[in-house]
């Protein structure tokens, strides 16, 4: 992608990382300025957002003001000599944001998952030369989330970042959308030059939470955030267990540690090496185990498709996963990795049973 990757040139952070704050929803022309005014006096700030269309999961929520949100959005920006970012879902939206003299858009969670809108958007912001940020897809896909990058990109938006929202998870967890890092490093290191901001607000899904993911984005070197911020968050119309007040958002950044990248110290140096030996060595074990398993797999599909079993065995998979954590729990081991990672191992059986199956079948028929 052809970008103009030197965010600290076209958004300066104004805090010990960038910072982007605002409410989810802009309600009404009062609120949003309180809340600019407020965000303005922590002087941490580089720019405001404030949804004026809401994308919500169920009908009957508030959906947001519309249009005339705009014009309140952009006078508070105004006001308190901040830019002011809005989310964009459809072309019109595009319009209208443009209109407004907005100045810079995002694209939501619900709409990065469908080619078909972020297309249209690209298409309406040709010839435009105005950052857009692109939120992560709903669900763990980085193709969808690169890839409506890509479509912005090949109609000439050049300032792009990417937002990690976090995922939907069915599984319980203490977050609202699973954090799932291990999608922006892989995004990171198929677009290297893109800005990547988190949300720690929707990761979160409630107050208590964000101070912790805004340090675990930051040890991990996300380039800032965009974290909803409310002058009443109590009476938030949308997402009020998640915003938080301009001094809360203040206390938050002031307690953040900020990390050396590395240290020059020889002897840091040297430990670090001998422990990455080790690493090496055991994760060249687990992939001659790894293998060894694969063999076996083999020979067990081999016994399947000669008695014409069927490949997948509910109760023994159940059983597989009932044990193997059991016996992380004895070990100390997290029991969901664990899970997850069986899980994986299984879908690599079955992946090998299914392929062997069908040669079989190629060869008979
Ligand atoms: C928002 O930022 O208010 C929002 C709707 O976010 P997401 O698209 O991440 O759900
Ligand atoms: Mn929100």
């Amino acid at each position: 992608m052809d970008v103009n990757h030197s965010i600290k040139e076209w958004l300066p952070a104004r805090a010990k990382t960038l910072i982007i704050a605002g409410p989810c929803s802009v309600e009404s022309e009062a609120q949003m300025l309180e809340t600019a005014e407020g965000i303005a006096a922590t002087g941490m700030a580089s720019a405001l957002r404030g949804g004026v269309w809401k994308p919500r999961t169920k009908p009957g929520s508030f959906e947001g003001i519309g249009v005339p949100a705009l014009e309140w959005l952009k006078n508070a920006g105004d006001k308190v000599n901040l830019p002011v970012m809005t989310e964009v879902a459809n072309a019109l939206h595009v319009e209208e944001a443009l209109k407004a003299d907005i100045d810079m858009l995002w694209i939501g969670a619900r709409t990065t998952v469908n080619p078909f809108y972020v297309q249209e958007i690209a298409d309406a912001l040709r010839g435009v030369d105005i950052p857009v940020w692109v939120k992560n897809p709903i669900h763990p896909e980085v193709g969808l989330w690169l890839g409506a990058m890509e479509r912005l990109n090949s109609t000439g938006i050049q300032k792009i970042g990417a937002i990690h929202r976090g995922f939907y998870s069915y599984q319980s967890s203490p977050f609202r959308n699973e954090p799932k890092w291990e999608l922006s490093f892989e995004l990171r290191r198929l677009a290297p030059d893109i800005p990547i901001i988190c949300d720690p607000s929707h990761i979160a899904g409630k107050q208590e939470l964000i101070k912790e993911v805004c340090q675990s984005s930051l040890d991990l070197g996300m380039d800032g955030f965009i974290i909803e911020t409310h002058c009443n968050p109590s009476k938030a119309l949308s997402d009020a267990r998640q915003q938080i007040t301009p001094t809360h958002l203040q206390e938050i950044v002031n307690s953040l540690e900020t990390r050396a990248d590395l240290l020059d110290d020889e002897r840091f140096i040297a430990r670090l090496e001998e422990l990455r030996n080790e690493i090496d060595k055991l994760d060249h074990r687990l992939l001659d185990v790894l293998r060894e398993r694969v063999d076996i797999v083999e020979s067990i599909s081999d016994v399947k498709t000669r008695n014409q079993v069927k490949i997948f065995q509910m109760k023994r998979w159940f059983k597989i996963l009932e044990n193997r954590e059991a016996y992380a729990r004895e070990l100390g081991l997290d029991t969901e990795i664990v899970h997850e990672l069986f899980q994986l191992i299984h879908k690599y059986s079955i992946d090998i049973q299914i392929k062997a199956q069908q040669g079989q079948k190629d060869f008979t028929s």
